[in-house]
């Protein structure tokens, strides 16, 4: 079986989060038998929202590694994880409350602006989401976006807390202690129990670069540098290079 891990924000979709430019390599991958796995900063509700928009029906990984959401009935097998909705839950991460009061207790001092102390209308500046998205965003479980600080003294006050800061494609997230490639490990080790996996990822940014240590073929859009990574111009070159 392949499995393809997906970063979203400049790895699937473009500067105006729309999801239509990607219906076309989603398609492929459909028609090649992978299976597509999310794997993005993104909440859970705006996952949702490209998950429909997109018809894409696998499990997915929120908030940078922070939690699996499994759809019931997806794996043939239990699954030992939280029962929320129709899925399964498996955390990793640290709840959106503690993470908040730790940035609430700094930000004056580093000049912090996130989810939680915006309003819709900073959020949609700052980010240039779509205020249905914006809305979506804000509906935060695992982490916080930090999109302005007035120095970068913030990220060690963070990680002293036993927290993680990542850099995505355009602004830090502050999550618990874990990433993108811890959760695809733990993701794979469920569909191996079905038979031999072979693993795929594709993302933008040093965020997923944990997730392009994991698997066996890893794609990266742009020009970073990653051991072990193909570089790509975009991800419908994937077309060209997946065998
Ligand atoms: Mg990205």
């Amino acid at each position: 079986m392949r499995i393809i891990f997906l970063d979203i924000d400049k790895t699937l979709v473009g500067e105006d989060y729309s999801p239509e430019p990607a219906e076309s390599i989603i398609r492929w991958l459909q028609s090649k038998n992978f299976e597509i796995i999310l794997n993005s900063s993104k909440t859970k509700a705006e996952q949702e929202y490209y998950r429909k928009a997109l018809d894409i029906r696998g499990p997915f990984i929120v908030e940078n590694g922070s939690a699996i959401y499994i759809p019931e009935d997806y794996f043939p097998f239990e699954i030992q994880g939280l029962k929320r909705e129709s899925y399964y839950v498996l955390e990793f991460g640290e709840r959106y409350q503690r993470i908040r009061n730790i940035l609430d207790s700094i930000s004056r001092k580093f000049g912090l602006k996130y989810y939680g102390n915006s309003t819709l209308k900073e959020i949609m500046a700052f980010t240039g989401l779509p205020k249905e998205l914006a809305r979506l965003a804000m509906i935060r479980e695992y982490s916080e976006t930090v999109f302005q600080w007035n120095s970068e003294g913030f990220i060690s006050a963070v990680e002293y807390n036993n927290l993680r800061v990542s850099r995505g494609s355009r602004f830090f997230n502050i999550h618990g202690r874990t990433d993108k490639g811890k959760a695809a490990l733990a993701l794979i080790s469920l569909y191996q129990k079905m038979g031999e996996v072979r693993s795929y990822a594709v993302g933008d940014a040093p965020n997923d670069f944990s997730l392009l240590d994991t698997v066996d073929h890893a794609y990266l859009v742009g020009n970073l540098i990653h051991a072990g990574a193909r570089n790509i111009n975009s991800i419908e070159e994937l077309k060209e290079v997946i065998p």
